[in-house]
């Protein structure tokens, strides 16, 4: 450490943007953030951040948080304010992230409490929500007063899908920041860049993502993720009646309950591990006193699995979107690139096959089938149905 507070880290050169760099596509809130943060500029105590998941609402938080702490004052992404904001250690940076169905009154009332103590070292007090949607009604009224008159240090971060997702009573005491989706070429560079994804590689990854940067980094970097999406595709393009399709909405379902317990397992486990030390257990045995509590944690667990299922699912629905919108676009002639572009003569030979007006109905029955599985359908009811109906229209 050096009499400046900068650490030999930090000699590196600066990366292009500052602690600004990794948030990509987002020209115009990364400059209203820019401007508020600015001396003259006008600080507003409580944002929020919306914006389609994978968007980088998250990202954009804590790089308006670093800009705030930056000893600099520009965000300039090597002092240590920056540095610790950015990784979650600044002490005066609180970021509460959630796997939950649904954030705790408990939890919103310790985050009031944080909000309302004055910074320890930096200049603001920084709160970010990063699921402000998983809130309940009752536990808004917690955040309220705190959010209507803060401490003068106090910042607070919401970030939700959209402003609609929080009650109007918070959101219309924010200043609301939107994201856009960023396009498959900035999020390609981004994984170039900043994960050091091999260029090819990059593009074929943001691509199928669909602007989902968080996604198109595991497609980058989970083995086999890719070729299981190409091969989804063009079982989806070669459905050959509603026998196949029975068995492709089995296999679909099955893979998304594996992928989505392999997920849960490692959050569950965490937790439990958590809990035992919390209260002091080394080996293993609860005592009947704290039995409920670990009941409640597992049946948590399970529910969380559950919508995991959904949200995976909801995924994959949304990779055969893509590839029907492929197929109409060579309908209709526009021109424009495929996005599955691996399974690029198959969708020419379904294309060629069937009409505009047909593959049209097909696009809404797949947003329908999201609905109704969004909706209480048992996922593998509304696949069924879907895959039947594509089976029998591609044909
Ligand atoms: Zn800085």
């Amino acid at each position: 450490m050096t009499a400046t507070g900068l650490d030999p880290a930090a000699a590196a050169p600066a990366p292009a943007g500052g602690v600004w760099a990794d948030v990509v596509g987002q020209d115009a809130a990364v400059a209203q953030f820019r401007r508020a943060a600015s001396p003259g500029g006008s600080l507003a105590q409580a944002w929020l951040v919306t914006g389609p998941p994978g968007s980088g609402r998250s990202t954009a938080a804590r790089a308006f948080a670093a800009t705030l702490q930056c000893e600099r004052g520009t965000g300039c992404g090597q002092c240590r304010a920056c540095r610790t904001t950015l990784a979650n250690t600044h002490p005066d940076v609180t970021v509460v992230a959630t796997d939950k169905l649904s954030i705790a009154k408990e939890e919103v009332r310790a985050l009031v409490m944080t909000a309302q103590r004055a910074p320890a070292t930096g200049r603001h007090r920084v709160v970010i929500v990063e699921d402000a949607d998983r809130m309940t009604a009752g536990t808004f009224n917690v955040l309220l007063k705190s959010i209507e008159e803060p401490p003068p240090a106090t910042v607070w971060m919401l970030c939700a899908p959209s402003a609609e997702d929080l009650a109007p009573t918070i959101r219309s005491r924010c200043r609301l920041v939107t994201l856009s989706v960023p396009s498959s070429e900035v999020v390609a560079e981004l994984l170039r860049r900043r994960d050091g994804i091999d260029e090819s590689l990059a593009v074929r990854a943001a691509r199928a993502a669909q602007g989902h940067i968080g996604l198109a980094l595991r497609y980058a970097t989970q083995e086999g993720a890719l070729a299981a999406r190409e091969e989804s595709a063009r079982t989806l393009l070669g459905l050959g009646g509603t026998g196949q399709a029975v068995l492709a909405a089995q296999s679909l379902v099955d893979r998304a309950t594996a992928e989505a317990k392999e997920h849960a397992d490692v959050v569950a486990t965490e937790e439990k591990e958590r809990f035992l030390h919390s209260a002091g257990i080394e080996d293993g045995k609860v005592p009947p006193s704290l039995r409920a509590q670990m009941r409640q944690l597992e049946e948590d667990a399970k529910r969380r699995q559950t919508r995991l299922v959904r949200d995976v699912l909801d995924r994959y629905l949304l990779d055969a979107h893509s590839v029907l919108r492929d197929v109409l676009s060579r309908q209709l002639g526009t021109g424009s690139e495929l996005v599955n572009v691996e399974v690029a003569p198959e969708i020419e030979q379904v294309a060629a096959q069937g009409s505009g007006r047909v593959t049209l109905g097909l696009l809404e029955a797949v947003q329908e089938a999201r609905e109704r599985i969004g909706g209480n359908v048992p996922p593998l009811l509304a696949i069924e149905a879907l895959l039947a109906r594509i089976a029998t229209s591609l044909r």
